[in-house]
C-alpha cells in the first residue's frame, strides 16, 4: 500500500509539472520536469477516506471541469488571454482531482466532454454560466469572477470539514489558485472600468482576498520563472520594469497557480 501511495503522489507532482509547461507554451526535456518536480510538494500519505470525502472529491473534480469548459468557451468568443490562461489552470485543479479518485478508486464523474456533466446541479449552473456571459466580454468577465467566488466558498467548506492532509493540501493549492484567478479577473474588469461586487462570498471576505497580493504557490521557481516572462510581454510597449508588474493584475500570470 506504502509503495502505490508513492507511486499515485509521483503523478501527481508529474501532472503539475506538466502543466506548468505546457502553460508557457516551451517545450520540456524530462530533466528539466524532473529539476522543477524536486522543488514542489511530494504527497506519499493518502489518509483512508472518511463519510462524505469522496462525495466533495467528486463535485471538485466536476467543478473544476466546468471552470475550465467555461472559460474555455469564453476564450474562444473574446479575444483576451485570461480566459485560456486560466482553463489552463482549471485544467491543472481538474487533473488534481483526477489523481485523487484514481489514489481512492472512486468512479470518476468527468464524462471527458466539453460541456456535459454528471453532476446535475453542474450541469444546469455550466448552461446558465456561459449564458450570463455571452453578452459582452465584461459579462463574461463578471462571470468568471462569480465562477471563482463559487469555487472558493465550496473549496474552504471542504477544507473545514476535513481532517485528511492529502486533501487539505490539494484542495488549498486549488484555493489559492482560485483566489488569484479571482484577482486576476477583478483587476481586468477594472481595466473596463467595471467595479465587481461579490455575489457568492461576504464583502469582507471578497475584499481580504482583493486587497493581498498574487500568491505564489509551492513551486517558487516556477513562479519567478513565470513572472518574468509576463514582463518581457507587456515590456514591448515601454517600461519593462513596470510591464512586468502589470503582468500579474492582468491576469497572465494565473496558470501558474494549477
Ligand atoms: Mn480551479
Ligand atoms: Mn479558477
Amino acid at each position: 500500500m506504502k509503495t502505490k501511495n508513492m507511486i499515485f503522489g509521483l503523478m501527481l507532482v508529474a501532472s503539475a509539472a506538466f502543466g506548468f509547461i505546457s502553460c508557457n507554451n516551451s517545450p520540456a526535456v524530462d530533466n528539466e520536469l524532473i529539476e522543477k518536480s524536486a522543488t514542489m510538494d511530494l504527497i506519499t500519505n493518502f489518509p483512508v477516506l472518511v463519510s462524505g470525502e469522496d462525495a466533495g472529491i467528486l463535485l471538485m473534480r466536476e467543478e473544476e471541469k466546468m471552470a475550465h469548459d467555461v472559460y474555455t468557451v469564453f476564450g474562444n468568443s473574446y479575444d483576451l488571454p485570461i480566459f485560456n490562461n486560466i482553463a489552463n489552470s482549471e485544467t491543472n485543479h481538474y487533473n488534481a482531482m483526477g489523481t485523487l479518485i484514481s489514489t481512492y478508486q472512486l468512479t470518476d464523474p468527468s464524462t471527458g466532454i466539453a460541456g456535459t456533466f454528471t453532476n446535475i446541479t453542474i450541469s444546469n449552473l455550466y448552461a446558465q454560466l456561459v449564458e450570463a456571459g455571452s453578452g459582452s466580454v465584461e459579462e463574461a468577465l463578471k462571470t468568471g469572477a462569480y465562477i471563482e467566488e463559487y469555487d472558493i466558498v465550496d473549496l474552504e467548506k471542504l477544507i473545514a470539514a476535513t481532517r485528511n492532509t492529502a486533501l487539505q493540501q490539494i484542495y488549498g493549492n486549488l484555493l489559492r489558485g482560485s483566489r488569484n484567478h479571482l484577482r486576476a479577473f477583478v483587476a481586468t474588469l477594472k481595466t473596463y472600468q467595471v467595479t465587481y461586487v461579490p455575489e457568492v462570498m461576504s464583502a469582507e471576505d471578497f475584499e481580504t482576498i482583493i486587497s493581498n497580493p498574487m500568491e505564489p504557490g509551492n513551486q517558487n521557481g516556477m513562479m519567478n520563472g513565470n513572472g518574468n516572462k509576463n514582463g518581457k510581454g507587456k515590456g514591448g510597449n515601454g517600461n519593462k520594469g513596470a510591464g512586468g508588474q502589470k503582468g500579474q493584475g492582468t491576469g497572465t500570470g494565473v496558470c501558474i497557480n494549477g
